[in-house]
């Protein structure tokens, strides 16, 4: 996802991808051949996606997690055109790249007393009663 956005009333071009946000300035006559990218988020790094102000003063506020970006800044403004289409994107981004819950397998363990096979999340044999430990 793209769009033009402002960035502290800098105009340019705001970035979704499934890794990152940036900002990337548009082009300004001679001085500013390459393109400068002020912001450059990687989405592990935000917390948070709000809409804030109101009406054509809307914008959306990216509150990034300060342990993992000691170098940026901990809030982002950026007015968009659609800021409420641009917080559910970034917010479903984030969400797609959360780590996946490590799941502890879950095996049958025979009770020590019995050998009887107690399936999990049961802790005790069904036939002995005897705690698993
Ligand atoms: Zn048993």
């Amino acid at each position: 996802m793209s769009g033009k956005a402002n960035y502290h009333g800098t105009k340019g071009t705001l970035y979704l991808t499934d890794k990152r946000l940036a900002f990337v300035y548009e082009k300004r006559g001679i001085m500013s051949k390459s393109e400068h990218t002020p912001v450059n988020l990687p989405l592990g790094a935000i917390s948070d996606v709000t809409v804030v102000g109101r009406g054509p003063f809307k914008k959306i506020s990216i509150h990034t997690h300060k342990d993992k970006l000691p170098l940026g800044l901990p809030r982002y403004e950026f007015k968009v055109h659609n800021p409420e289409s641009w917080t559910l994107k970034i917010e479903e981004a984030c969400l797609s790249l959360m780590p996946e819950e490590v799941v502890v397998p879950m095996v049958p363990t025979k009770c020590a007393i019995c050998g009887t096979q107690i399936e999990p999340p049961q802790s005790e044999c069904p036939v002995c009663g005897a705690q698993l430990t």
